[in-house]
């Protein structure tokens, strides 16, 4: 008798920590310096599309999380490390970041963009020379398609933000980002422009450990619930339809 509650007391104390790892709260990691994807608001909170996003898919999956605001850089490392579970910062899908973690399905279209200040001669990558200087946020598609593509100096930013006002002020001949964050960046900065050519075809991803691969599953079938239910496009309207009605 005595073995036999131990055995449902163990059983039991089994099922307790099972519960209270289901019940654990994820760390997502972001960097909140990506509008409109990722931005700290007026009240000090991140929000921003894949914020909305992120906490869609948890609530269709029943998982609790929180957010946690790092340089861009470190988001991949974090996660192999352990310090993060799963990554949501417009990141792009790449073979190159696939040796260090797994991603979603896609669930964004995006392409690098040039930026120049109001007048400029520099029309296209085209116009790009060697004596120019075009700054990047470190570590991004961007840093890598203006280091790999064209002739100029790369300078290597924190934060995409700084490059853009380094570029207002004359300090840099051009700047290299993400599209939609481009014209965010462009129309707050003011003074300088977005230039029409789209440099890459890129998709964002929700980044995973290598090993998660049954939180990718559950992370995809929320996706598609999202896009098939409608909740997705409206929440593309409500970060998407302003710019795009202002770009007309
Ligand atoms: N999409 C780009 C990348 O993945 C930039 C992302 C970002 O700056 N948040 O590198």
């Amino acid at each position: 008798m005595k073995k036999l509650i131990a055995l449902m007391l163990s059983a039991m104390l089994m099922l307790m920590s099972f519960s209270a790892v289901a019940a654990e709260k994820l760390v997502v990691g972001t960097n909140a310096e990506f509008p409109p994807f990722e931005y700290i608001g007026d009240d000090g909170t991140i929000q921003g599309f894949d914020a909305d996003l992120i906490a869609a898919i948890m609530g269709k999956i029943g998982q609790e999380f929180e957010m946690n605001n790092m340089e861009f850089g470190s988001l991949v490392f974090a996660l192999q490390n352990g310090q993060l579970d799963m990554v949501i910062a417009g990141m792009t899908i790449s073979e190159e970041r696939k040796q260090y973690v797994i991603f979603s399905d896609p669930y964004f279209e995006a392409t690098q963009k040039i930026l120049v200040q109001e007048g400029s001669a520099t029309k296209a990558a085209q116009d790009i020379t060697a004596d120019m200087t075009i700054g990047v946020q470190e570590g991004t598609t961007g840093d890598m398609y203006a280091t790999d593509n064209l002739p100029a100096k790369v300078e290597r930013y924190n934060k995409a933000l700084d490059a853009v006002l380094d570029l207002k002020n004359g300090r840099l001949d051009a700047v290299m980002v993400d599209a939609a964050p481009s014209e965010y960046l462009a129309k707050n900065v003011g003074g300088v422009v977005v230039l029409e050519e789209n440099l890459s075809e890129e998709q964002y991803g929700i980044a995973m450990k290598k090993e998660d691969t049954q939180l990718q599953e559950k992370v995809n079938v929320a996706l598609k619930e999202l896009v098939e239910s409608g909740e997705y496009d409206a929440l593309y309207a409500k970060y998407f339809s302003v710019i795009e009605s202002e770009a007309k």
